[in-house]
């Protein structure tokens, strides 16, 4: 099976470029587990950190689970553009 799940250890953590990585991994989770108005603030606060990324693959060595982290955060952002959007169904409180 892929593995694809953040354990949120923050092995990769800092990231040279102030990306706020293991946040941006829990972007779907909090979309089912946290409220409409926590998931806006507490996601969108991170998001902007992503533009830093140089892509310079240093948190992908770090991290013991070898998630493809950049990947993951690419798919993690389309999740929340595509929630902003209006779509999917909301499912957290
Ligand atoms: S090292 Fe891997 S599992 Fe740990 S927080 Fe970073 S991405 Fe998640
Ligand atoms: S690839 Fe991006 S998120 Fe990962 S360490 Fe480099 S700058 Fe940070």
């Amino acid at each position: 099976m892929e593995n694809r799940f953040c354990r949120h250890c923050e092995e990769c953590m800092p990231c040279p470029n102030g990306v706020h990585i293991p946040q941006l991994l829990y972007m779907t989770a909090a979309y089912k587990l946290r409220s409409s108005e926590w998931f806006r603030k507490g996601v969108g606060a991170h998001l902007k950190s992503w533009e830093n990324c140089d892509q310079c693959g240093k948190c992908e060595e770090m991290c013991p689970h070898l998630l493809p982290i950049r990947e993951m955060i690419t798919e993690n952002i389309e999740f929340y553009e595509s929630v902003a959007q209006g779509s999917p169904e909301h499912q957290g409180g």
